[in-house]
């Protein structure tokens, strides 16, 4: 076995694969950049080298930079991780030149895979279902047109070299061609430095279902049944799960030994996925195959037990796999939530900053969070905004969804915007209770993005309680400061009154009565009794002063709400929403409601850039007549294309950006008169 192991990654991936390291007792080297100098992998590494700036093409992206690396610490092998270098044959075959190994597939898979034209042909010959389209390179638009309708519309616009949902675009007409072809192939040749595109047909009403596979150097090739990563944003994916609650135990079966053919046909060694686009017939074809640890390999670990981390160490240092297809069992639920730092009331915009606060759940049998930050850490504009994983596991579905539920409430991060109201939100509805998924499932359950009215309608009742039984317990404790000068001292009043607040301003009023409790030194809260209008909420808590979570029984169901202190009031989280309250004697309440509301400015006139990036084109001039739906600026950032388009019909005023310019968020590109 090896004694030494180099990481090749950053984040949570790179945490992941040192924690298994750390129980094999094998040492760890970390890799790091100017911005990842005090990230949690540095710390958690037993070495770490240098290895450059910030940007990743100036570091984690550097072959001689990290095989320097290896030498210099006598690593005698490299994990990867995923993205940055693991599907890099030259980085394969550099690492094979210094006798350092690879802990992944051979340069010969890589390359075989690397390539979505290349593989399709390749599955397609070892007697694995393909998706039905045109295979070879489509040069330019009008190709493209031609091409498309021989396909069939609606067809897909893909770059061979993709990756990570870009460039890619679906066309259900010659205009939507136009359009995403071209896009497609730049966001292509600015993210993988290829254009070449190639166009197949769109599979209506889509799941993705992809199966993992894992094979060793002695012949030995299984099949650890599938992940569902059905729930996905602009083709990324957000939320996994395994099993899929679609397969039935024929198509699995069916499904697992086209992916190992397919494996068995390119000699494949080591852990990968093979990507299968299914349709509502439970017909299924071939996408691609990735040739590396997936992100969301958590959840088929949490299945079967197995440690696919270990299981890759294993198979690099030439050991047999443990196991036969016929012990692969599939045992109970695992689902899997990405959590991101992104604004997702602001079309999933990163959000990037430092973590002031930050409390993942606590990890037990049900709960598993791999994370690569820590409190005080920075998500930086380098990098994916991942924050972390987090997921869950339960004897059956239900039980996994109520897991996740509990564990999203419980998840506090202060400091970045985060996705997790948004994931609470898909958890909630309907439709992903009964397992119904399909890769529009956010398109269509989202139509017009995500906003508060996405979450499920809560009766404010609990958190309602939860704020006066807090308020009072933190004036209680004011009252029971000695040597207030009398008659001026704290009264604690029985009835008080908790106003909830919105963007327009106080929205509603709940008369409360909180019955005295005992509070213990510090806080504590035993139990309370409150009457929140007619109805009466009991309240059972070991919530301390200062507590960001208040974790409590209420009326017998366990509930985690997280709670913020504000200059007035407090504001609470619970199930993906928040609710700003003021917590008022009755007195104190007549007189807030005289309070004037402050109208925030009107912007409408004004194009806003929505996220910080690179003014990319400006579609318009000032003085131009724009009409509702024309595209007036393209704005990249985190190497995505975004096209802003006119609301409604105007007249461009002034612009204030030309492009090339650097924005930041809400910056001002142009007006309208
Ligand atoms: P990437 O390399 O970016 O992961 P994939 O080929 O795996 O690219 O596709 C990513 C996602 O795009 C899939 O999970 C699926 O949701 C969607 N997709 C890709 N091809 C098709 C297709 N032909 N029909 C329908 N959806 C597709
Ligand atoms: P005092 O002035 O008596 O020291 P503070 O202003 O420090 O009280 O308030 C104690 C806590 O109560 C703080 O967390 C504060 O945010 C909160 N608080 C103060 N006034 C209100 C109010 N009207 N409604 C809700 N919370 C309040
Ligand atoms: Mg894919």
């Amino acid at each position: 076995m090896f004694k030494k192991i180099l990481i090749a990654n950053r984040g949570e991936i790179a945490c992941r694969v040192i924690k298994t390291c750390k129980q094999m007792g094998i040492a760890t080297v970390a890799v790091y950049s100017d911005a990842d100098r005090n990230a949690l992998h540095v710390e958690m590494a037993d070495e770490a080298v240098h290895i450059g700036e910030s940007p990743a093409a100036k570091s984690y992206l550097l072959i001689d930079r990290i095989v320097k690396a290896c030498k210099q610490t006598k690593a005698e092998a490299v994990h990867p991780g995923y993205g940055f270098l693991s599907e890099n044959k030259e980085f394969q075959k550099a690492l094979a030149k210094e006798k350092v190994v690879f802990i992944g597939p051979d340069a010969h898979a890589i390359e075989a895979m690397g390539d979505k034209i290349a593989s399709k042909k390749l599955a397609d010959k070892a007697g694995v279902s393909t998706v039905p389209g045109y295979m070879g390179i489509v040069k330019d638009v009008a190709e493209a047109k031609k091409i498309a309708k021989q396909v069939g519309y609606p067809v897909m616009l893909k770059a061979s070299a993709g990756g990570g949902g870009k460039g890619m675009r679906i066309a259900r007409n010659e205009s939507e061609v136009q359009e995403g072809f071209e896009r497609s192939q730049s966001e292509a040749k600015s993210s993988f430095g290829d254009d070449r595109m190639f166009i197949e047909k769109y599979i209506e009403q889509p799941r993705h279902i992809e199966i993992q596979v894992i094979a060793d150097r002695h012949g030995n090739t299984l099949y650890l049944n599938e992940r569902e990563c059905s729930i996905q944003r602009r083709h990324q994916k957000v939320i996994e799960e395994a099993p899929s609650p679609f397969l039935d135990a024929k198509t699995r079966k069916a499904m697992g030994e086209q992916a190992a053919q397919l494996a068995k046909a390119v000699q494949y060694v080591s852990a990968g996925t093979v990507e299968f686009i299914v349709d509502t017939k439970r017909n299924f074809y071939f996408l691609e195959m990735n040739t590396r640890l997936q992100v969301e390999h958590p959840v088929t670990e949490l299945v079967t037990g197995l440690d696919l981390v270990e299981l890759m160490i294993r198979i690099a240092a030439g050991e047999k796999l443990p196991l036969k297809q016929k012990d692969v069992k599939i045992n109970g639920w695992a689902i899997e939530s990405r959590v991101y730092a992104e604004d997702p009331y602001r079309n999933f915009l990163p959000s990037i900053g430092r973590l002031v606060r930050y409390l993942p759940p606590a990890e037990n049998k049900n709960v598993r969070v791999d994370t690569g930050v820590q409190e005080g850490g920075e998500i930086s504009v380098f990098y994916d905004p991942m924050i972390a994983k987090l997921c869950t596991w339960g004897k059956d579905r239900k039980e996994a969804t109520a897991h996740m539920r509990a564990a999203l409430d419980a998840y506090y991060i202060r400091g970045v915007l985060h996705n997790i109201p948004f994931l609470a939100s898909v958890l909630g509805k309907k439709k992903f209770e009964d397992g119904k998924l399909s890769t529009n499932f956010i398109a269509e359950e989202y139509p017009d993005g995500f906003s508060d009215k996405d979450l499920p309608a809560k009766d404010p009742t609990t958190l309602v309680a939860v704020a006066a039984i807090v308020h009072d317990a933190y004036v209680r404790r004011a009252a029971g400061i000695s040597g207030q000068i009398p008659g001026h001292g704290r009264n604690v009043p029985e009835n008080w009154v908790v106003a909830s607040y919105g963007a327009n301003g106080r929205e509603n009023e709940y008369p409360v009565c909180v019955s005295p409790h005992k509070t213990m030194l510090g806080g504590g809260i035993v139990g309370s009794t409150v009457n929140v209008g007619k109805k009466t909420v009991h309240v059972k808590s070991a919530w301390i002063f200062g507590a960001p979570l208040f974790v409590a029984d209420v009326n017998g169901k366990s509930v985690t709400i997280q709670i913020d202190n504000r200059v007035v009031g407090y504001r609470l989280f619970h199930a993906g929403s928040q609710m700003d309250v003021g917590v008022y004697t009755v007195r104190a309440a007549e007189l807030a409601r005289l309070m004037p509301h402050k109208e925030p400015p009107d912007l409408s006139k004004y194009l806003l850039s929505p996220m910080p990036g690179l003014l990319v084109s400006l579609a318009v001039t000032e003085g131009q007549e724009v009409k509702a739906g024309e595209t007036l600026a393209v704005v990249e950032a985190m190497k995505m294309e975004n096209i802003l388009k006119a609301e409604r019909d105007g007249t461009v005023k002034k612009i204030y950006e030309q492009s090339g310019a650097s924005l930041a968020v809400d910056q001002m590109i142009l007006e309208f008169r």
